[in-house]
């Protein structure tokens, strides 16, 4: 038996995690599941897979969270230190999918504990990059990414010697608005259906913006010494080649297979062994074309204003992050338009005066909370 705790275990990829602990049920004991708010979910698969602690972070719902597990000896508790003490209980793994910089403080705790961390939270690692990094190497914790991109990387590089390593190339959807013409338009509807994957709601839109490969570049710099200038964007809309890594002697190696999250979840809860997925055979004939464009970065700046943030570094990535997380929520809830979202993430970058590089957690949450003060100013009437 191996021991587990998610961190976002209602989300999108905690659901996902789950189904892959359903399926193998005598493999694993669930200690932690965590949640924002939704304590119907949470408590429903507290109660199902036996789970030690349920955390709800919204300190308003604990009676709610109480109530519905009265009776099952399933510890309830509430709030962010609670998030991060349950997040620093020892597993065997943890699986960090909260979305968004929220999720920094409990991915810290974990690593703090020395474990092995199978990381979705790209958020978390974008804005204290150097900080979480510092952390793992500190602490002898382990990062397998979930990211399907930086899962394929990693895999790749299982092929060869880092140091043999030419180019690293992330595969892009290109999202759901790469052919529309006019992106004035776009409604959260329409910038959350994703062509490929299906996805929680903050990665859809940074999908469509891109963003979200500009988000993965930075992290792919954080997790693999490769420099900036090695790491290329190809945007490939079938979505069958999720990365690949070339080396010095002109061979590239590539990862494929189905668009489903559960492939990469799968990878990081056996490695290094691999385990069981429902997956069907991989069917190159019925996939039959598989295209290849450069990125449009004229009409999605998010990929070039995130290479601009990562080569200045310092708070950059973290400011980055948090305006295009004010930016995104402003958009899913029809406060401002689409093509926005890059034009408040770059006013806030342009700001003459960005704080120094974090060097600490605290000092990431600081950066973090400025950034988003500069970008609410920015979402009002003018
Ligand atoms: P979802 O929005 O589907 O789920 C987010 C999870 O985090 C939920 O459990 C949610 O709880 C919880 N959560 C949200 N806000 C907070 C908060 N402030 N404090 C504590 N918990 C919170 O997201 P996804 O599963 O789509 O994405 C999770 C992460 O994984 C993101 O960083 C994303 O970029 C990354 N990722 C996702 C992929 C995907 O296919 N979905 C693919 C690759 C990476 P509640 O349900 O209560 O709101």
């Amino acid at each position: 038996m191996r021991s587990i705790s998610i961190l976002g275990a209602t989300g999108s990829v905690g659901e996902q995690t789950l189904d892959l602990v359903r399926r193998n049920s005598g493999d694993w004991n669930v200690v932690a599941l965590t949640a924002n708010s939704n304590v119907e979910g949470l408590a429903k698969a507290a109660r199902e897979f036996g789970a030690r602690i349920a955390v709800v972070a919204d300190e308003r719902r604990l009676g709610e969270l109480r109530d519905a597990l009265a009776g099952t000896g399933i510890e309830a508790a509430a709030g962010r230190a609670a998030l991060c003490e349950a997040a620093s209980r020892p597993v065997d793994i943890t699986v960090a999918a909260i979305v968004g910089c929220a999720g920094l403080g409990p991915v810290m705790a974990a690593i703090e504990q020395g474990g092995t961390i199978a990381l979705a939270n790209k958020e978390a690692l974008v804005s204290a990059g150097e900080v979480m990094t510092a952390a793992v190497a500190k602490h002898g914790a382990t990062l397998l990414p979930v990211d399907s991109e930086h899962n394929a990387i990693f895999q790749c590089l299982q092929g060869g010697r880092i140091e043999d390593v030419r180019s690293i190339t992330l595969t892009a959807s290109g999202g759901p608005l790469r052919t529309v013409a006019d992106l004035s338009a776009v409604t959260p509807e329409q910038a959350i259906a994703h062509p490929n994957w299906d996805m929680g709601a903050k990665i859809s839109v940074d999908s469509a913006t891109m963003f979200n490969k500009g988000l993965e570049l930075i992290e792919a710099h954080h997790l693999f010494p490769i420099d900036l200038e090695r790491i290329r964007i190809v945007v490939h809309p079938q979505s069958v080649i999720h990365s690949m890594v070339e080396y010095r002697d002109g061979s590239t190696l590539a990862q494929l297979g189905p668009s489903d999250m559960r492939v990469p979840i799968a990878s990081c809860l056996a490695w290094p062994a691999r385990m069981d997925t429902p997956m069907a055979p991989l069917d190159l004939p019925a996939i039959g074309e598989m295209t290849f464009f450069a990125p449009d970065e004229a009409r999605f700046p998010a990929t070039k204003l995130a290479r601009e943030a990562a080569e200045a570094g310092g708070a950059a990535p973290a400011m980055l992050n948090a305006a295009n997380e004010v930016a995104v929520a402003a958009f899913l809830t029809r406060k401002i338009a689409f093509s926005r979202i890059a034009v408040v993430v770059e006013s806030v970058l342009q700001q003459g005066d960005l704080p120094n590089a974090p060097r600490t957690l605290d000092e990431v949450m600081r950066v973090d909370e400025d950034a988003r003060i500069r970008a609410t100013h920015l979402l009002e009437p003018a």
